[in-house]
């Protein structure tokens, strides 16, 4: 559907998915006068909590999402897996921003690699694997340690299985059970690094600062801002997830994650066409937060200036800190440089991001030792 002005405030946003993401953007919307539907399968959750109204129905639900569709002016989203068909209802009456084009391309991994290596963009060399026969010459061609990963649905290192080696092939293989997987070769980076880019209605693209980030068990564990990389290494790493943003088309903002290599090379691991883990702390420590450049982005507003305020570190606080019982949050409060950001979410299980927290200092280096200090303080023993 063509819009035609910018929506302005006191008007509907829709989000499709109520987690975390679509909690922070609630709030930057709610912030600037917006009013925020949200849509999930499950009640009371995240964004539902600060959204105007939660509608609660399955995402296959197309009639639900089509009277969604109905009450609001612009959708955009925070998980990237609606079906299609949901999708395609609720593009028919309002305007979806990122696209349903730039969303099949992102959240298909195979679409994803074709989309970066077809337009020059560096990633690891990968195969697509349909079979066991497939992946035994993948892994030969690509060598070990590979990685498979499912073309869809993963996250947090979930449908992803390492080979060591030709041996393990039958038991990687099975765990695909059936489904279209990637093999990508293993990529000995020195570091992760990840850059948020917005691009609006209007056409205008600007990154945010370059995040560094470390992973534990394949998830997110702490981002520190600025990345501490040569200047050239932070240009190249901005001018690609700028010109990724703009090859898209993109409208809303992207998470673009990279690895460093030990040789001063980029390489693109993954898009997220949404704000991203790693962008959390612009919410404490930039002029304006992913969540609003999402906001103004999908709006058609201008952006946001996004320059980094103060070096900031962030952590993640996952369920599995909950297993003594509720974190002790007045530990965590006691440190002043330290903000504290809990998603609603009621039951806490391992692996399961409850929260971060997001600590300011004269170095990112700094901020990371203080968040981290925040962090332990507040485990119960
Ligand atoms: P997810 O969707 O779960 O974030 P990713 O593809 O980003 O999936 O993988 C999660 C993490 O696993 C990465 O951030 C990185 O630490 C590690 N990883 C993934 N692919 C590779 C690879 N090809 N080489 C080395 N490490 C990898
Ligand atoms: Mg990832």
């Amino acid at each position: 559907m063509i819009s035609s002005g910018p929506v302005l405030p006191g008007r509907t946003i829709g989000i499709l998915g109520g987690g975390q993401l679509g909690r922070m953007f609630a709030i930057a919307a709610r912030r600037m006068g917006y009013r925020v539907h949200a849509l999930d399968p499950v009640q009371d959750g995240p964004a539902g909590q600060v959204a105007d109204v939660e509608w609660v129905a399955p995402y296959e639900d197309v009639d639900t999402a089509r009277r969604f569709a109905a009450a609001v002016d612009v959708v955009t989203f925070e998980f990237e897996n609606v079906p299609t068909e949901t999708l395609s209802a609720v593009a028919e009456r309002v305007p979806v921003y990122p696209s349903p084009e730039v969303l099949h391309t992102c959240r298909h991994r195979l679409h994803e690699k074709r989309f970066l290596s077809g337009n020059g963009f560096p990633v690891a060399d990968f195969e697509e694997i349909t079979s066991e026969a497939t992946l035994v010459s993948g892994v030969a061609r690509l060598g070990t340690p590979s990685i498979l990963k499912t073309a869809e649905l993963g996250y947090d290192g979930k449908g992803q299985v390492r080979i060591n080696d030709a041996s393990d092939v039958p038991r990687a293989y099975a765990e695909l059970r059936g489904r279209l997987g990637v093999l990508e070769a293993f990529v000995p980076f020195s570091c992760e690094l990840s850059v948020i880019v917005a691009r609006s209605r209007l056409g205008e693209v600007v990154p945010f600062e370059v995040v560094e980030n470390r992973h534990s068990r394949h998830i997110l564990d702490v981002s520190l801002a600025p990345a501490r990389i040569p200047p050239k290494t932070r240009a190249a790493a901005l001018e690609l997830a700028s010109a990724i943003a703009e090859k898209l088309g993109l409208v809303g903002v992207l998470g673009v994650e990279l690895f460093h290599l030990p040789n001063g090379e980029i390489l693109v691991n993954e898009l997220a066409p949404r704000p991203h883990n790693s962008g959390h702390y612009t919410f404490d420590a930039c002029m304006t937060s992913q969540f609003e450049q999402q906001l103004r982005a999908v709006c058609g507003l201008p952006l946001g200036d996004p320059t980094l305020l103060r070096p900031a570190a962030m952590a993640n606080l996952l369920g599995d800190l909950w297993q003594n019982g509720e974190p002790l949050w007045e530990k965590a409060a006691a440190f002043p440089d330290v903000k504290i950001h809990l998603y609603g979410k009621t039951e806490a299980r391992p692996g399961r991001k409850m929260g971060h927290l997001v600590a300011m200092a004269e170095t990112a280096e700094i901020a990371a030792e203080r968040v981290l200090a925040a962090r332990s303080a507040l485990v119960r023993p």
